[in-house]
């Protein structure tokens, strides 16, 4: 048998990407990773894996699941194989038939330690609902903090009795070892005697990730000021502090299906927050995060909120561990609560509805509720407000990716009223500085464009010759500048230009043409253009980006994160781009000439392979007209296309 935590060691060390990386070709797309399907055959990749939620999922087969189960699918393996599988390719030792003694005893006795707590948890949480005493002074206390019986049972609370060592000679009785007691902390050795570390307190078992308690919180009742507010299990074998977040088995799923996770302070907060329905909450138990706390949460998501009691002092105190999870390629945001209010006494005091969305009003970004906040004290002071520059841009340099440093500079550069390139030169800097210093994150991230330069995106071997393609195109031109207008002449020989708005432009011309979309997913955001030229409102991007269909805003988001580029041709052709609009006008020109030649050539396509099953003269006769019909609109197309290009 596979102990419990070497098998929690296992799942939180394999690397998904990694995993699979030995058996499928993969390459980056947006925050996934895309490549063929190794469980049925394509040709198009369909195969996604998310490294920050270590699952995968082929959108063709429906195959899914996390770095075990794809082993096991793969090679056949049963789940202890697979879990043998992964631990030597991490060097990770599995403790089995083949032990040293002392081994055995180190897992006997991590197992040991394990059990009591079980038994422990068992224990306080019978107390509390059974004894007279817990009854009295334990539910009646969590009672009038308003907790719900279905949380008292979820999360397991408890009541250690008032008696000092009612505990230690219960668990002695019922023949737990003295040894056992003093190293898990629930008991603490005085003069040969053992003394319950959390007599009289109310109880919050403390649960690692698979579930297992491991450790304890315990509060005092009411508002005795003599002794401290909580007590907690010392560290011991299975209980790190440092990698233990509180709440998250009880989380997981919510973290991952919502795709963020809440960060509170304690256990109160904790569940009060899943008395208001919300569940995608862990706490850190006082302290900021850890890097290894945020390697956990990175396994699920990579979306952080971290909410606060009002208290500025404090936040601004936490700013340098925040940059520590900014620096993991964390998104964070921020939500302050009123003034005098933890998420604990708010979600008592309000309405579920209203807490989600209170959180959903007041979620700001880490980078940008920093400025603001330092903005707020710099008092135009020219001294202070370059001091705040260097700290912001300190921030914006240890975000891993390098399009979302873009966005940053572009948005700090409005709050502060400061050039981008005054943002981009100074982080420019710091990155240089950093590569010298042997970064190996930033590898080959070094050119950061200054910002009227498109950045291309790193992705790069598009299969450029699929209409999906083009396609995309569309829509990305759409998203970007639907709304923009652009100077036009509508035939070649035409005089005048007229304005048109580009999508105005970009859905007559499709349609004139009676060119379809192929890929759903681009059609449906495709047609709502369509239906806004018609009503004369062209929808807004917002529209997309927080569309209540998680794959286009989840599309929209990408696309919408990935700038433009300069097309290579343009330079090969001679021509000389100035403005802004003529280059909007070339985007949309290319991208429409584009599209439609794609379309044509797959038409002609599929009627050449008409053409040569046919049989009859009349019908290869109907084909051959279709087929010269086609022909000639795509000399038009590209005549026209390139004409009106080159022309300007
Ligand atoms: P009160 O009823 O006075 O508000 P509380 O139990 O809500 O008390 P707070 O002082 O508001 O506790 O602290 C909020 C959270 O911080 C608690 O849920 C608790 O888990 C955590 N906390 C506070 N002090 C400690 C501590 N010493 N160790 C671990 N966690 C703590
Ligand atoms: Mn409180």
């Amino acid at each position: 048998m596979i102990p419990h935590d070497t098998i929690d060691t296992i799942i939180q060390t394999a690397r998904i990407e990694e995993v699979i990386g030995d058996y499928v070709n993969l390459r980056r797309r947006g925050v996934n990773q895309i490549g063929l399907c190794p469980f049925h055959n394509e040709k198009t990749p369909s195969f996604t894996v998310s490294p920050a939620k270590g699952i995968y999922k082929c959108f063709g087969c429906g195959k899914a699941g996390n770095s075990v189960n794809f082993i096991m699918e793969h090679e056949h393996f049963s789940y202890p194989e697979a879990l043998k599988y992964l631990a030597r390719k991490y060097n990770i030792e599995i403790e089995e038939e083949e032990q040293t003694p002392e081994q055995l005893q180190e897992l006997n006795e991590k197992e040991s330690l394990y059990n009591l707590n079980l038994f422990a948890q068992q224990y306080f949480s019978k107390m509390l609902t059974d004894s007279e005493e817990g009854k009295a002074i334990g539910l009646s206390y969590f009672k009038e903090r308003g907790m719900r019986d279905d949380m008292v049972n979820k999360f397991q609370l408890g009541f250690s009795p008032v008696k000092w060592d009612a505990f230690s000679e219960h668990a002695i009785q019922q023949g737990y070892k003295k040894e056992f007691l003093v190293k898990t902390g629930l008991s603490i050795e005085k003069d040969a005697r053992l003394f319950d570390r959390f007599h009289g307190r109310v109880m919050f078992p403390i649960h690692s990730a698979s579930g297992r308690v491991i450790g304890f919180g315990g509060r005092i009742l009411g508002n005795d000021k003599t002794h401290a507010k909580y007590v907690n299990s010392p560290e011991c074998d299975i209980y790190n502090k440092s990698k233990t977040l509180y709440g998250i088995y009880f989380a997981k799923n919510a973290i991952i299906s919502r795709d963020s996770c809440l960060l509170v302070e304690g256990y109160t907060d904790v569940i009060s927050m899943h008395q208001a329905g919300i569940e995608n909450v862990v706490a850190s138990s006082g302290t900021s995060l850890t890097h290894d706390q945020v390697r956990m949460i990175q396994r699920y998501t990579s979306n952080i909120s971290i909410l606060y009691d009002g208290d500025p002092a404090g936040i601004k105190a936490s700013f340098r561990g925040i940059d520590m999870i900014v620096e993991q390629g964390m998104n964070v945001k921020i939500v302050l609560f009123p003034d005098g209010e933890d998420p604990d006494s708010y979600a008592r005091k309000h309405h579920p509805t209203e807490v989600e969305a209170f959180i959903a009003a007041n979620s700001v970004n880490f980078i940008l509720f920093k400025t603001r906040l330092l903005l707020g004290e710099t008092q135009n002071d020219p001294i202070k407000k370059a001091a705040l520059i260097k700290e912001i841009v300190n921030t914006i340099a240890l975000i891993p990716d390098g399009i979302s440093r873009s966005v940053y500079v572009k948005e700090c550069s409005v709050l502060m009223t400061i050039s981008e390139q005054v943002l981009m030169n100074e982080l420019n800097k710091i990155l240089r500085a950093k590569i010298k210093k042997g970064s190996p994150e930033l590898g080959q991230e070094l050119e950061v464009i200054p910002p009227d330069q498109p950045v291309s995106e790193p992705q790069l071997d598009i299969d450029h010759d699929s209409a999906e393609y083009q396609e995309k195109e569309i829509v990305r031109m759409l998203l970007l500048y639907g709304q923009e207008v652009i100077h036009i002449k509508l035939n070649p020989a035409d005089e005048e230009e007229v304005p048109v708005g580009v999508a105005d432009y970009v859905v007559h011309d499709i349609t004139h043409d009676e060119m379809a979309f192929e890929n759903l997913l681009y059609k449906s955001i495709y047609d709502e253009y369509v239906e806004g030229v018609e009503k004369d409102a062209i929808p807004d991007r917002n529209r997309f980006l927080s569309h209540s269909n998680h794959e286009i805003s989840s599309l929209a988001v990408n696309l919408v994160f990935t700038p433009y580029e300069l097309s290579e041709n343009w330079f090969k052709n001679n021509i000389m781009v100035t403005t802004e609009e003529t280059r909007l006008q070339m985007h949309v020109m290319l991208a429409l000439h584009a599209f439609k030649a794609r379309k044509l050539d797959k038409m002609m396509t599929e009627v050449r392979r008409k053409l040569s099953d046919a049989t009859s003269p009349e019908e290869q006769g109907v084909l051959m007209k279709k087929f010269q019909a086609l022909k000639k609109t795509s000399i038009q197309i590209n005549k026209d296309g390139l004409g009106r290009i080159i022309t300007r």
